[in-house]
C-alpha cells in the first residue's frame, strides 16, 4: 500500500496532495456541522417513523420510504418530480452559493476531511511528516504507521458500506445478512465486500479526483456559476501585488503576504489566487489559512472570503437578479403541485373497470346489473380491512369472490356486481360512485359507468 502511495507521487499524471491542516472559526463551524450530518447518515437506518425505516431507497423491490411514507413504482410520477424539484434546487442553489454543498455536506467531503485525513494526520502526522514518510525507505515504522492506517480505512469503509447497504436494503434485511448464515446470503456479502473495497478505493486513493474529475456536479459548476454567485475568492483588488513583507522596505505591496498558505491547505491543490476554478470545492480552509495570516500581520480578514465575482471587482453586494427569481418561481410553483399531489395521494390505489365484452344483466327481480373488474393496491404499511359501498343506498354490490384484509404493500383483484333498480333509469350510461373503506374511513371515492337501458 505505502509502495502505492510513493509510486503515486513519481507518475506524472497525478500530484499526490498533502493538505496543511489549519484549525480557524470556519474549520470548527464546519466541524461541528459535518459531524451533526454523519450522526444523522448513521442513524438514519435505525430511527423509525410510522413502523417504518425513516428513509429508504430500496431499488431492488422498487420501494422508497419518506419520513415513513411509502412510496410504490405506482407512485412513479411523484418521484419523478420530486427529482425535478431537487434538480431545480440545485441550479438555484449553486448560483446563489456556488459549490458550498460539496465542501461543507458531501458525504465525500465530510467522509474524507472528517474522517479519514484526521486518522492519517493522527497516524503519520502533520502534512510534511506524511511526506518524508512516504519518500522514506520501507521501515518498521512505515509498515506499522501504512499497515494501520490502512486497516482502519478499510473497517470505516465496512461500516459505510453497511450504512448505504441498511438504506437501499433495509436495516432488517442488512442484519440478516450478517447474522444468519453466509451461505443463505452469497450475494448480499458479496454486495458488502464490493462496497467497502469501493469506499477503501475512494477514500485511500482517488481523494480529490472524485470531485475534480467524477462527480458530475462539479463539471456542472462552469454552466451554473456566474458572476454573482457568491464563491471562495481571492480578493486580487486588495492582495495584489504581492509579496513578502521585508522589515526594511517601505510596502508597495498589496495585502498578499505571498506566504502560500492558501495553497498549502487546499485538499484540492489549487492556488484560489488564479482565480475561481472548477477544482475548488468551497471547503473555505483557504479562508481560516489566509485570515491566520492577517491576524498576524495586522491587516483586515477575508483577503479569501465568501464573496461574488462581482463583488470583488466592484465592490457591490450580492442581490437577488432576474435569473434567480425565475427559479425560485419556477421551483414554488413545482413544490406547490408536488404538495398537492402529496396531500391528494390516498392510502389505495384502485383501478375499476366495466368487465371487457359484457353487456347489462336483466334480472327477475326488476334490477339491473354490471359486471366489474377492480385491482387494489395498498400504499401503506399496514393490513387495510378493505369494503367498497356505493354512494346511493338503491345500489348494491354482489361480489363474486371477496377478498376483506389487503396485505400492507400488497395488491389484490375483485370482481364483482353492481345492480341497481331499472326503474328510474334514463339513459343507456350513467355515472356510479363508490367508497372505498377500511372500517368507517373512506380510502378513496371512485366514479365508474354503468350501462342499462332507459325505461320509458
Ligand atoms: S481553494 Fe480554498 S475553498 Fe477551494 S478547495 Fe481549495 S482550500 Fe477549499
Ligand atoms: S494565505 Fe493569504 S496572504 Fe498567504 S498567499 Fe494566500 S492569499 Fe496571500
Amino acid at each position: 500500500m505505502m509502495m502505492l502511495e510513493n509510486k503515486k507521487n513519481e507518475k506524472k499524471g497525478r500530484q499526490w496532495i498533502y493538505p496543511k491542516l489549519i484549525k480557524g472559526k470556519l474549520y470548527l463551524y464546519r466541524n461541528i456541522f459535518g459531524w451533526a450530518l454523519l450522526a444523522l447518515l448513521f442513524a438514519g437506518p435505525f430511527i423509525r417513523m410510522n413502523d417504518e425505516q425513516l428513509i429508504l431507497f430500496n431499488i431492488l423491490e422498487r420501494k422508497f420510504v419518506f419520513f415513513g411514507i411509502i412510496f410504490w413504482p405506482q407512485d412513479f410520477y411523484l418521484f419523478v418530480l420530486a427529482m425535478l424539484i431537487f434538480l431545480v434546487f440545485i441550479v438555484l442553489f449553486t448560483s446563489v452559493f456556488g459549490r458550498i454543498w460539496c465542501g461543507w455536506a458531501c458525504p465525500q467531503t465530510i467522509f474524507m476531511e472528517l474522517v479519514f485525513r484526521k486518522i492519517e494526520y493522527w497516524i503519520e502526522g502533520d502534512s510534511n511528516k506524511q511526506k518524508k514518510l512516504d519518500a522514506s525507505r520501507v521501515s518498521l515504522e512505515k509498515v506499522f504507521k501504512k499497515g494501520l492506517k490502512h486497516l482502519i480505512f478499510l473497517a470505516i469503509s465496512f461500516l459505510i458500506a453497511n450504512t448505504f447497504l441498511a438504506y437501499v436494503i433495509s436495516t432488517e434485511e442488512l442484519l440478516r445478512i450478517i447474522s444468519e448464515p453466509l451461505n443463505q446470503h452469497l450475494t448480499g456479502f458479496i454486495a458488502i465486500v464490493l462496497f467497502t473495497l469501493a469506499f477503501y478505493g475512494v477514500f485511500a486513493y482517488l481523494r480529490e479526483i472524485v470531485c475534480t474529475v467524477i462527480c458530475p456536479y462539479g463539471r456542472l459548476q462552469g454552466v451554473l456559476l456566474d458572476n454573482q454567485s457568491m464563491i471562495v475568492g481571492y480578493d486580487y483588488q486588495r492582495g495584489e501585488p504581492r509579496g513578502k513583507i521585508k522589515k526594511e522596505e517601505i510596502n508597495l505591496h498589496g495585502d498578499c503576504v505571498d506566504c502560500n498558505l492558501c495553497v498549502d491547505v487546499c485538499p484540492t491543490g489549487i492556488d484560489i489566487r488564479k482565480g475561481t476554478q472548477l477544482e475548488c470545492i468551497n471547503c473555505t480552509a483557504c479562508i481560516d489559512a489566509c485570515d491566520m495570516v492577517m491576524e498576524k500581520t495586522h491587516r483586515p480578514l477575508r483577503l479569501i472570503g465568501f464573496k461574488s465575482e462581482e463583488e470583488i471587482n466592484t465592490g457591490k453586494q450580492f442581490k437577488f437578479g432576474k435569473k434567480l427569481y425565475a427559479y425560485t418561481a419556477v421551483l414554488v410553483v413545482m413544490i406547490t403541485v408536488l404538495s398537492v399531489l402529496l396531500i391528494k395521494r390516498t392510502d389505495v390505489e384502485t383501478t375499476l373497470l366495466r368487465a371487457a365484452g359484457t353487456l347489462y344483466q336483466l334480472r327477475e327481480d326488476g334490477t339491473v346489473s354490471n359486471l366489474y373488474n377492480a385491482e387494489f393496491i395498498n400504499k401503506t404499511n399496514h393490513t387495510i380491512k378493505l369494503d367498497i359501498r356505493p354512494a346511493d343506498p338503491l345500489v348494491k354490490i354482489q361480489y363474486i369472490q371477496k377478498v376483506a384484509l389487503l396485505e400492507k404493500g400488497g395488491s389484490t383483484k375483485l370482481t364483482f356486481f353492481i345492480s341497481r333498480p331499472q326503474k328510474g333509469i334514463v339513459k343507456y350510461k350513467s355515472e356510479i360512485k363508490l367508497n372505498v373503506l377500511s372500517g368507517a374511513v373512506i380510502l378513496e371515492k371512485l366514479e365508474t359507468t354503468f350501462i342499462a337501458p332507459p325505461t320509458l
